[in-house]
């Protein structure tokens, strides 16, 4: 059917339960901690939380994050914890975290001394520093606060400890290990000074799920092969969502709505960067930076059409992208103004796309803008 929609974002909701499953496969015998963030990577967070139902909780990085999400979540009677990973930034917002029951995490003494300080008490994660050097306590941290634990009430204590990987992505590097190891020193540090057996801990990114059995503890915290991608894609380039079984989640499309024959030596869009090598014919398509295609994207990088690949020739506009045909017209495959073009997604992984960019999957994701329609299947 025609629309005057052009760019639009299709969500497949059953490949986002593949892909949960998936995880599942993975880390059978683990809680998963769904990784919700920043709009769910940008995929829409309401309606991939409520694909994601059979997850066992969620975490978004930030409070306003929560906040939109617990709405949801209750409005829906969809019962889930929400995971704050980056906690609060303020004293003030634990009253908000009690109030709406979200569960902090806290990762530096200045979190935990609001806390203590406030007089509230709430469930929360604790994050230490295995080799980041981000976020989480250091091993300095941690004494002093085994310290504090030893002399405070018990409702003072984490739920559940957590640690996140610098190197996941590279299945060999050996900071994994020591990550590892540096985790279950500590976590047990923390457990036997208080006389407790053990806490809960998590540690496994999407990375680290497919590639970590010894890391998956008792929550993993998928987040980007949830939306179907490899989390390997920079240590890899070659490998895509497909070869760990998974299914691409967001297809990004817009329009054919100009086709032109240039001459050879006629050069293409803005800096007329790049011109004819022969006689061409040239495709317009209804998408560019301004929907949140990567204007880095250089000539060559693939456009799907009519399942052929094509190239992108000339610079990303905000409004267009210009792709040569040439491969249609070639083997004959008919094509023409209206028909849609594929960016990502469905026929074409996204991470072919960020590799030619620059970039991870991640931030393409992240940058989709409020002009593409989104569409849920
Ligand atoms: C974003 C995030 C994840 C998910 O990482 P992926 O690489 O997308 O799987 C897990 N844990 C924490 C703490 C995160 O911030």
């Amino acid at each position: 059917m025609k629309t005057s929609v052009t760019s639009r974002a299709l969500i497949n909701l059953d490949a986002l339960r593949h892909n949960l499953a998936r995880v599942k496969q993975a880390a059978p015998e683990t809680k998963i901690l769904s990784v919700i963030k920043a709009n769910a990577y940008g995929h829409g967070v309401l309606e991939v939380a409520e694909a994601l139902s059979a997850s066992d909780a969620f975490a978004v990085a930030r409070l306003d994050e929560a906040l939109i999400l617990q709405k949801y979540l209750l409005e829906h009677e969809i019962k889930k914890n929400i995971i704050l990973l980056e906690g609060v930034f303020c004293a003030e917002d634990y009253q908000q975290c009690k109030a709406q029951k979200l569960i902090p995490v806290i990762h530096s003494l200045e979190q935990f001394q609001w806390l203590y300080e406030s007089g509230c008490t709430l469930d929360y994660w604790l994050k230490i520093d295995t080799g980041m050097h981000r976020l989480g306590l250091s091993e300095n941290d941690l004494e002093y606060l085994i310290n504090q634990y030893q002399q405070i009430d018990a409702d003072y204590l984490p739920a559940v400890v957590i640690s996140h990987f610098s190197c996941a992505d590279e299945v060999e590097n050996p900071t994994n290990q020591t990550q590892i190891k540096q985790f279950n020193q500590q976590s047990d540090l923390l457990a036997c000074l208080k006389g407790v057996d053990s806490f809960q801990k998590s540690m496994a990114n999407s990375a680290a799920i497919l590639s970590h059995s010894d890391a998956h503890f008792d929550w993993v915290r998928p987040g980007i092969m949830l939306y179907g991608i490899s989390p390997f894609e920079t240590a890899t380039p070659s490998r895509n969502g497909l070869d760990e079984n998974l299914k691409p989640v967001m297809t990004l499309s817009s329009e054919l709505i100009s086709i032109k024959n240039l001459k050879k030596g006629d050069c293409i869009g803005y800096g007329a960067s790049w011109c004819c090598p022969e006689d061409m014919t040239i495709g317009v398509i209804a998408i560019g930076y301004g929907d949140g295609y990567p204007r880095h994207a250089p000539s060559g990088t693939p456009v799907l059409i009519n399942n052929m690949e094509v190239p992108l020739v000339g610079r990303v506009s905000m409004d267009m992208i210009t792709v040569d045909l040439g491969a249609l017209e070639k083997n004959q495959i008919p094509f023409q103004m209206g028909d849609r073009a594929i960016l990502w997604g469905k026929g074409l992984p996204i991470e072919k796309i960020s590799q030619k960019a620059g970039t991870i999957a991640y931030e393409l994701l992240c940058q989709i803008t409020q002009r593409v329609s989104f569409e849920y299947e």
